[in-house]
């Protein structure tokens, strides 16, 4: 179904019979600006790797090759699949990088998953063209199989014992794992991820959008246009740095779901290793934390406008709010009551304290950037001191809500660090190389002071 619209989207909807699985009817919508997306997309994420992609007008070939993928998911959706958001987490980073490898085996073993592009490719790998976009691969077909196959001599009653006998067997290949699109905590069940590890493959994102950034300007210049293009290119770099440093933060306090029969061994719910959830941390102290100053542009910002110092807080403090919820303390606190190689909350509480006030260890004058994150931190770990208001969310309260700092260890770590910190910003405001520190670090002090104890 064609809709003549400026709806950048298309979707595969069906109707199916609630007892049998039957689909009864299925179309696709299906919006011209879809095409708008796939432009956005590719150019952010294959560019260094396909010069086609280096303009705002793709080539016919190039947006016919696009659709044909974005189609193929969509027909997948007709069919009955589901979004299968684990399945480019069953594939090595470094394969990605392997022309060979990626020629026979694609960059994700299902085109149900958001895998979009492959971009842990780096130039020089030689990996171009068709090899860097999804195709329908090994999940896909064997999940049509699954869905599909006539099994002679069987009925509606007899025949599933048989298909989760072919589940048990299929599953020994990871190629044919399902992950859920809704797991908030399983760090292998993301979209727009690629690969096993997130650490590695944001790396060579990151290393991507760092070659495009200093072209951008070249790739969305329009004769006689102004810098729309560039505006919109430049927070699509922007939103999918996020992205990156977002599959990363996912592995802290993660907890890994593989739904399972009885018949399966093994646990359905692990927690994601201690060593893992130091690599996410090293990965956010070194590519977020220390400010990306590669991505303040100021030729492109004298263009388009926009505060250097507001967009790097925002990327930090999307983070910021995850890492130091009450949700993901909980979840750190739940594992260390029953795992003895947990990352214990308190530990990681520190680790993340170090490396967000290195100056201040170390004697060194704070910059504008590090002293904004700074003021995010305390301003984060203030909010899990003080009790929630039961008016913020009346319908979470009503269904229980989320977990309460007040009724765990989350607000006593908090108020840990906190007093710890004070301590610490008043020593090196004493010592401050500069006025702006010492001014920063007084004020994080008073702060910090008014959140351990409000004078109401
Ligand atoms: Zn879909």
């Amino acid at each position: 179904m064609y809709k003549p619209s400026d709806v950048p989207n298309a979707s595969g909807p069906h109707v199916h019979d609630p007892r049998s699985g039957e689909i009864l009817e299925s179309h696709i919508n299906w919006y011209h600006n879809v095409m708008y997306l796939l432009r956005n997309w590719y150019l952010i994420q294959a560019a260094p790797n396909d010069e086609r992609a280096r303009k705002m007008q793709f080539d016919d070939e190039l947006m016919g090759e696009l659709i044909r993928f974005v189609s193929s998911h969509e027909v997948g959706h007709t069919l009955g699949l589901r979004h299968n958001f684990g399945s480019s987490s069953t594939y090595p980073v470094e394969k990605l990088r392997d022309k060979n490898w990626v020629k026979e085996h694609g960059h994700a073993a299902s085109i149900m998953d958001y895998a979009r592009f492959n971009y842990v490719a780096q130039p020089g790998d030689g990996i171009s063209g068709a090899d860097l976009y999804p195709r329908i691969n090994y999940y896909d077909k064997w999940a049509i199989e699954w869905g599909y196959k006539e099994i002679p001599g069987t009925n509606a009653d007899t025949e599933k014992a048989t298909l989760n006998k072919w589940v048990i067997n299929r599953l020994q290949d990871k190629r044919y794992w399902f992950g859920t699109e809704t797991n908030p905590d399983d760090p292998r069940s993301q979209n727009e991820d690629l690969g096993d590890n997130a650490m590695k493959a944001s790396e060579y994102g990151i290393k991507n959008l760092q070659r495009i950034l200093p072209n951008l300007q070249a790739w969305t210049r329009t004769e006689g246009e102004g810098y729309s293009n560039l505006s919109t290119m430049y927070q699509e770099l922007l939103g999918q740095f996020g992205r990156y440093n977002g599959h990363v933060a996912k592995n802290i306090a993660g907890i890994y779901e593989t739904p399972k029969t009885v018949e399966q061994s093994g646990a359905v719910y692990e927690p994601v290793a201690k060593a893992t959830q130091q690599e996410a941390l090293r990965f956010l102290n070194a590519q977020l934390f220390t400010t990306p100053t590669w991505l303040i542009n100021k030729d492109i910002l004298e263009r388009v406008g926009g505060n250097a110092t507001t967009l790097i807080l925002s990327q930090q403090e999307r983070v910021l709010a995850r890492l130091l919820s009450t949700n993901t303390f909980v979840k750190l606190l739940n594992n260390e009551a029953v795992n003895p190689s947990a990352y214990k909350a308190a530990d990681y509480a520190t680790d993340l304290k170090k490396g967000i006030f290195s100056e201040i260890y170390a004697g060194k004058s704070i910059d504008i950037y590090r002293r904004n994150l700074q003021k995010a931190y305390v301003a984060q770990l203030t909010k899990l001191v003080k009790e929630p208001e039961a008016s913020q969310n009346p319908m979470a309260m009503m269904m229980g809500g989320g977990p309460n700092p007040m009724t765990s260890d989350a607000a006593s770590i908090a108020r840990a660090q906190l007093t710890a910190l004070r301590t610490e910003v008043r020593t090196a405001a004493a010592g401050a190389p500069d006025s702006m520190t010492r001014f920063h670090l007084q004020d994080l002090s008073e702060r910090i002071g008014q959140a351990l104890s409000p004078k109401s």
